[in-house]
């Protein structure tokens, strides 16, 4: 068994958050019987500090979030990702899924835009190498777009592995920054096995200390960035990488949810995912 936090805001509803709208108006409702259940615990976020924000970003990106009527909820998030990356690290719990809104993978050390506007993974990897010297990560980043942010993040870091799955293949840094194609219309037999191929095999030989995930469904039929996912291959790439994580790190796994808009699809797959967590 394996103790699962779920970072869940009520004020994360009830407003169309940039790009990804009221996704979470269900919540935390959605998660049913989940809710009662031993192993699951669902906090509160707490907003992320100004002075580690001011570690990770410029001074004139911080000026410009912090005028948007979105930042609350983007500060809600990205403290969300450092307490759950912490929490994970001293055991309190083995996996965390953080329920994200305006912060995350497009939000560079000097831009953002595409409704994440702060750094979600930059922070919390931050503040766990400053508190308790831990630094190897591996990021699996499988929402529809390039994650741009994150890359120019941890640009030239040889403790991060980031392999973004999106429309484009390179290889840099010796393999430490990949980028997979995975074509406009997919199966979820031919994602997962891409994921195979080219994440776990990579994350293999590199020994990350934990795997932090950008987990988009705005891939899934219907959504904004469909690339012919069912809503049944999101619940199975969390198994398939939290097997690997159970094996390698500890099964120390953070998943923050990217993009995608469907309110319905949030709430079929989020708790679904939860539960192959606590399995
Ligand atoms: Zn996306
Ligand atoms: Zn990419």
């Amino acid at each position: 068994m394996a103790r699962v936090g779920v970072f869940f805001s009520e004020k994360f509803k009830g407003r169309s958050w940039p790009i990804i709208g009221d996704r979470f108006r269900d919540f935390p409702e959605a998660f049913g019987e989940l809710l009662n259940h031993p192993d699951f615990t669902l906090y509160e976020p707490k907003p992320v500090s100004e002075e580690l924000l001011a570690k990770v970003h410029s001074r004139r990106l911080l000026e410009t979030v912090r005028a948007a009527w979105h930042y609350e909820g983007a500060r809600l998030t990205v403290g969300a990702c450092v307490e759950a990356l912490e929490k994970i690290w001293t055991g309190e719990i083995n996996s965390a899924v953080v329920l994200s809104v305006a912060a995350g993978h497009h939000a560079g050390p000097d831009n953002a835009w595409g409704g994440t506007y702060l750094s979600s993974f930059g922070p919390a990897i931050l503040n766990l190498k400053e508190k308790h010297g831990v630094r190897r990560f591996a990021i699996l980043d499988t929402d529809s777009h390039h994650a741009d942010g994150d890359r120019a993040m941890f640009r030239g870091n040889p403790n991060i592995l980031h392999v973004c799955f999106c429309g484009f293949n390179r290889v840099e840094e010796g393999g430490l920054k990949v980028d997979v194609d995975v074509g406009w219309r997919t199966t979820d037999e031919a994602y997962l096995k891409l994921v195979e191929e080219e994440f776990l095999r990579r994350a293999e030989a590199f020994k990350p200390e934990a795997v932090l995930h950008s987990l988009g469904y705005d891939t899934c039929q219907g959504d904004y960035g469909d690339r012919g996912l069912t809503p049944a291959f999101f619940p199975r790439l969390v198994a398939k990488v939290k097997a690997f994580t159970d094996r390698v790190c500890g099964g120390r796994y953070l998943i923050a949810i990217m993009g995608g808009s469907n309110p319905q699809t949030a709430s079929l797959i989020i708790p679904e995912m939860v539960r192959v967590l606590l399995s």
